[in-house]
């Protein structure tokens, strides 16, 4: 497939149910998650006005393939036509045959990685998704969730709309496609205006490419510069890849458009103190992305640095849970004094176990991705630092290796706060029930992980380490809610949210 028609003349090549939506689909249940580790949301990309648009794009989303790698998927127009294509699976395996980007010419484009949160991994769920509206094509990449898509998406439904996908991005189309503003920007800005939650969007018509971003921020979205031709991508380190320059910010709140008449910045809704997702520091962004105007690597290693202000018992080595516990692993060493070692090896070509199908392979899967290194850690009494625990389950794998493979003591420290609440943002958390930390206490977690002592980071503890004298509640600066329970917008599909729990008890250390 390659001529892009509308969405319903792709149906001989989806395997389509019009059915009501199971509970798979549903926005509240992913049944299947069991990992101990939080799934990445989704990366997007859009080029406008490059003669290889659709090649760059592909190495821009290769650079975000960390945020998804269930599938991926290009839409260009070569300034009659729009061409589409979308794969399950990595990046590299779509699109790094030339005869796939030939099918993509034209010198716009916008890209897509996934990792589903709303609807399940199908391939009319691959993004960007696209349809022939009267105001001529229009393709959207999200990052993000809605908050009120599901309630959005049976509205539309009810008034006759046809879904073709799961997602909760398709109710955007929709309420752009039965806008009745005349130009295209206004309708777009009347679509955002009806949606809720958190959006880094990137859309492609016949004449323009558009950036978009929720009015608190929570998801990331940066300008960039190549030869004089505007970027729009999830993270500096999709710019990194493709040599362009960085710009700036996209703004909360702000929809940035780019034409032949050059750069036009929106600013529809008032203004609101941003509160972009303290965890794309933690875990999500790569270290070597600036998000925010700071160096993600900067950022964890000093929350290992505060994470050794807070508690530190005696030990030999510092060893990192790799990847995303090194550099908080490194600021721990540097501020205690205490040598780092890599005590475990990572073995990159498993690709990131809670992505694996099933229960058994995801045991194994742990094992096949890490190993000990005997000649670091054997007795010795040694402390992992990793960036964040949901289940223990890996944690616990981890601890008994290190016990194995000949450790004295083995402490357990976690760069971020515990994890006490579900997230409706985009990010795959599983319900509290499947939260360690909202089902244990500290002590409880020591003995179900098999650490010889356990502590995490502090709330005020992450803040200060971002440079605040703390968390203030009045004004916090950033979306937390994982933690803290304080959910940054209305959450109108999730009618009932859990009270407040008991949090301070949580942050004392278990030994
Ligand atoms: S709950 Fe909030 S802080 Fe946590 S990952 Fe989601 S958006 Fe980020």
């Amino acid at each position: 497939m390659n001529e892009m028609q509308t969405l319903s003349d792709h149906a001989d090549q989806m395997d389509f149910d019009l059915g009501p939506i199971d509970k798979q689909d549903d926005l509240r249940y992913h049944p299947d998650l069991d990992g101990d580790t939080l799934r990445e949301e989704c990366g997007v990309f859009g080029v406008y006005g490059h003669p290889e648009a659709a090649a760059i794009t592909a190495l821009g989303l290769h650079a975000l393939q960390h945020r998804g790698q269930e599938a991926a998927g290009i839409v260009s127009f070569d300034g009659s036509r729009f061409h589409s294509e979308r794969r399950l699976g990595l990046v590299g395996d779509a699109f790094s045959r030339r005869e796939v980007i030939e099918r993509l010419p034209g010198n716009a484009s916008v890209g897509h990685v996934r990792y589903s949160t709303t609807g399940g991994t199908i391939l009319r769920n691959v993004q960007p998704l696209f349809a022939e509206l009267s105001a001529g094509g229009f393709a959207v990449g999200h990052n993000g969730n809605l908050t009120n898509g599901l309630t959005l998406r049976r509205e539309l439904v009810k008034g006759g709309a046809m879904m073709q996908s799961t997602t909760d991005t398709e109710v955007i189309l929709h309420l752009v496609a039965q806008s009745k503003r005349s130009r295209f920007v206004d309708r777009f800005i009347e679509a955002l205006r009806a949606i809720e939650g958190a959006y880094a969007l990137v859309a492609l018509t016949n004449k323009k490419l558009i950036g978009a971003r929720d009015p608190l921020g929570i998801r990331p979205l940066v300008l960039g510069d190549l030869d004089g031709r505007p970027i729009l991508t999830s993270e500096t380190c999709a710019l990194d890849m493709i040599g362009a320059r960085y710009v700036r910010d996209i703004e909360p709140g702000e929809i940035i458009v780019f034409d032949e008449a050059g750069a036009h910045s929106h600013k529809p809704f008032p203004p609101k103190p941003p509160r972009p997702c303290i965890f794309e520091y933690i875990y999500f962004a790569r270290p070597d992305s600036i998000v925010g105007g700071r160096s993600v690597y900067d950022v964890r290693k000093a929350f290992g640095a505060q994470l050794a202000r807070e508690s530190h018992p005696e030990v030999d080595v510092v060893v990192p849970v790799p990847d995303s516990g090194v550099p908080a692993a490194v600021g721990y060493s540097q501020f205690s004094g205490v040598p780092f070692e890599l005590g475990i090896i990572r073995n990159h070509y498993v690709g990131r176990t809670f992505i694996q199908p099933t229960q058994s392979v995801r045991e194994l899967g742990v094992r096949m991705k890490h190993s000990a290194n005997r000649a670091a850690i054997e007795g010795k009494r040694i402390i992992l630092i990793d960036d964040s625990l949901v289940r223990g389950t890996t944690s616990k794998k981890i601890v008994r290796m290190m016990r194995d493979a000949g450790a004295r003591e083995v402490h357990f420290r976690l760069a971020s706060p515990p994890i006490l609440y579900p997230d409706y943002y985009g990010i795959d958390l599983p319900d509290r029930g499947g939260l360690l930390a909202a089902t244990q206490t500290l002590e409880e977690m020591r003995e179900t992980i098999g650490a010889d002592s356990l502590a995490f980071l502090s709330i005020d503890g992450m803040y200060r380490a971002m440079g605040y004298p703390g968390r203030d509640p009045a004004n916090p600066k950033f979306s937390d809610h994982c933690f803290t329970g304080v959910y940054p917008t209305h959450l109108t599909d999730q009618s009932e949210v859990e009270p407040q729990p008991r949090q301070l008890s949580l942050l004392a250390e278990a030994s």
